[in-house]
């Protein structure tokens, strides 16, 4: 006789019950389409939910099926990934979508193990895409489930070690209702997204509170436990802003450098503080162009991981163009984040909001 079904926990039951009242409605909750929540799990990493919301409609509607974004050029792509940063993402995304039609006929396999070999599927976005498109019974552990169980389960090592992951995994693994995964695991980031939050958890509204470890023992701020973060650093970064006939100087990264395929405005590098007086002298170096500069035209502030950015772009006058080129002011090219929020500064609007990333 098979053995029977494991029974959801009551954890899971009590989870469950405030997740269908409280769920937030958004796009990606609204489908089962196993590509379109390997997408939303993808854009989600790193990025907050308001964030996507417009590049997810977006990037569905340009490719709404694996082969579509397979078959898509660098600038493409660059394109789709516009305003949600971390472009590597977006590449090992194509590389997935590419193996699904090499080896799955361009259908996203239901099948945990093959889910697992395509490039940039991790444990987590498996577990989501497996749990919510395909109801298999695997967990999904972000941040949000790390947090929350940490909590609960009064977890006092340091979240970033094995000991402490293994742990989480485990309390999650006993917790989850293996006849609704999909709903437990959106309902474990839900908890933590809105309920059990980093800075201002709200016990008292909490489904889940009988139980709770940190709760009880009042250690709730103190945990999880994690090393003390790095310090931001400001850097003071320069670009030259010369626009011709509805087109823009730049220069394309090259590959092997963070951000390859995009065009940034010149500069020296935006993580490179460099004086005014050195900027064209450092212009003619890197590039080989001749320009006058002239005042900053814009001032704006970009950030990523550990650095604030304050960026100048200068207008200037070309006398000599070296190795830079025209591009369009167009959305269809790949412009960088730090670019196009000068371009909004100055007026030259590409017909869409920079957005943070
Ligand atoms: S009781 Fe508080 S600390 Fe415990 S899981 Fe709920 S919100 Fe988090």
């Amino acid at each position: 006789m098979a053995p029977a079904p494991k029974a959801g926990s009551a954890f899971a039951a009590r989870l469950l019950s405030w997740f269908r009242q409280a769920r937030r409605d958004l796009p990606w909750r609204r489908t089962r389409d196993p590509w379109a929540i390997w997408v939303s799990e993808v854009m989600l990493q790193q990025t907050r939910v308001e964030a996507v919301r417009v590049p997810f409609a977006r990037f569905l509607a340009a490719y709404p099926t694996p082969a579509a974004f397979a078959a898509a050029s660098e600038d493409e792509l660059l394109v789709a990934w516009r305003g949600l940063g971390y472009y590597r993402r977006a590449r090992l995304l194509q590389q997935g979508a590419r193996e699904v039609v090499a080896r799955h006929g361009g259908v996203v396999p239901d099948d945990v193990e093959a889910l697992a070999e395509l490039p940039g599927i991790g444990a987590y976005t498996r577990g989501a895409v497996a749990s919510i498109a395909f109801g298999r019974p695997v967990v999904a552990i972000d941040g949000n489930v790390l947090r929350v169980t940490a909590r609960h389960r009064g977890v006092r090592s340091s979240i970033e070690t094995a000991a402490a992951q293994t742990a989480v995994r485990q309390a999650v693994e006993a917790w989850l209702d293996p006849a609704s995964p999909g709903d437990f695991n959106q309902a474990m980031m839900e908890l933590g997204a809105v309920v059990c939050t980093k800075a201002q958890p709200r016990c008292g509204d909490c489904p889940v509170a009988a139980g709770c470890v940190a709760r009880t023992t009042d250690s709730v701020a103190d945990l999880p436990v994690k090393k003390a973060p790095r310090a931001a650093l400001d850097v003071a970064a320069r670009v030259v802003l010369l626009v011709e006939a509805g087109h823009a100087l730049g220069v394309r990264i090259p590959v092997g450098e963070p951000n390859a395929g995009q065009v940034e405005l010149p500069g020296p590098g935006v993580l490179v503080a460099v004086d005014a007086l050195d900027f064209a002298a450092e212009l003619e170096r890197r590039f080989g162009c001749r320009l006058t500069l002239g005042p900053v035209t814009a001032t704006v502030k970009h950030a990523i991981t550990h650095h604030r950015i304050t960026v100048r772009a200068h207008t200037g006058e070309l006398r000599r163009r070296g190795r830079l080129q025209w591009f369009p002011l167009a959305t269809t090219t790949p412009w960088t984040t730090p670019a196009r929020k000068v371009f909004a500064a100055t007026g030259l609007d590409l017909g869409e909001p920079a957005q943070q990333a």
